[in-house]
């Protein structure tokens, strides 16, 4: 299994699209963001495990729901909040409690708009806040998941 763990703050909103709304009480997605991560969703056939801010106080299903009114339906979990540990540590844990359930993660990337992976750094797809995941984010991640031999 490919997994993406996603941020979405800088990676599917963008400061270029910064519209409210009421829909789930945040910012909409930037349009161009989803179709590039719905390609690579296509492509590659990854899951997503969502690693945002935007997990704290929402249930995964409300997550769900907001991908999927987005129309993407790949989110299969989060990661655990862990007070005071950085995003990677979160990812890491995730990982650790995934293999020892049986899950068997060929490759993975995380793609988050923030330096913060720690020991995963490697790993990382980095975006910017203004246009999150462009064109050439979407193409690193389909190599990284497709012809990288990692893990
Ligand atoms: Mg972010």
């Amino acid at each position: 299994m490919k997994l993406i763990f996603l941020d979405i703050d800088g990676v599917l909103v963008t400061s270029r699209h910064m519209v409210q709304s009421k829909k789930y009480f945040g910012h909409e997605f930037d349009p161009e963001c989803v179709r590039n991560l719905q390609e690579v969703l296509e492509i590659t056939e990854a899951k997503i495990v969502v690693s945002s801010s935007w997990r704290e106080g929402r249930t995964l299903k409300q997550l769900q729901s907001i991908f999927e009114i987005n129309g993407i339906k790949n989110v299969i979990g989060m990661t655990p909040i862990i007070e005071g540990a950085i995003r990677g540590k979160e990812i890491m844990e995730f990982l650790i409690h995934s293999l020892n359930s049986g899950w068997e993660v060929d490759r993975f990337v995380i793609i988050d708009d923030e330096e913060e992976m720690g020991e995963l750094d490697a790993h990382l797809v980095e975006t910017s806040f203004e246009t999150g995941i462009s064109k050439t984010v979407k193409d690193k991640v389909i190599h990284s998941l497709v012809h990288k031999t990692e893990v």
